[in-house]
């Protein structure tokens, strides 16, 4: 059985970037819901006591487990993203990942500027990633649940751009979110923790 994670802060921390309101569905339901929905899924299966990482992957290699790879993906892509957030965030790289973002993309702006567009340009719910793919620096886009675990990478940061992330506050303006996020929210110790 796996559990529902705390949230890293206070549902009102993110404010006004993020409002206490979207922080309570979005963690409270849907977040949730996906834990609900994965333990339902291994109760009682060789999976029960499984990590999620673990389920995840078994998951990923068996297309009669779509539904079990969807919540359970959904449920570590949420843990992962609460903790790529912080109050007083955002801004310049700090750390390690501030010269290697500068050596691959010339600077943090066009890095900012590309992250931007790949969440922007992901057709409906997804997400969008900054990797580690072979020792270099990419970013990507997933639809729905799928993640770089199970493309061989290692994910260092992401921003959730389906609509329930940012509906109640921005409506249709995915990209003022994504500025949001990009401008005050990201936890560049954590980017630099993952890594390494
Ligand atoms: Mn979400």
């Amino acid at each position: 059985m796996i559990e529902l994670p705390k949230l890293p802060y206070p549902e009102n921390a993110l404010e006004p970037t993020i409002s206490a309101r979207t922080l309570e569905f979005h963690h409270g339901k849907h977040h949730k819901a996906y834990v609900d929905t994965t333990n339902k899924l291994i109760s009682g299966t060789d999976l029960e006591n499984a990590s999620v990482e673990d389920i995840i992957k078994k998951a990923a290699a068996d297309p009669s487990k779509t539904t079990l790879f969807n919540n359970s993906a959904q449920v570590w892509n949420h843990d992962f993203y609460w903790k790529c957030l912080k109050p007083g965030g955002g801004g310049a790289p700090s750390g390690n990942i501030a010269s290697k973002i500068n050596s691959t993309w010339g600077s943090a702006d066009k890095f900012f500027e590309e992250l931007k567009n790949a969440g922007a340009t992901q057709f409906g719910s997804g997400w969008a990633w900054l990797v580690l793919d072979n020792g270099e620096l990419k970013i990507t886009k997933t639809p729905n649940a799928d993640n770089p675990l199970t493309h061989g990478q290692k994910a260092l940061l992401t921003i959730d751009v389906w609509e329930h992330a940012y509906y109640l506050d921005y409506q249709n303006r995915r990209a003022d979110y994504l500025s949001g996020v990009i401008e005050k929210l990201i936890n560049w110790d954590f980017v630099n923790a993952n890594f390494g």
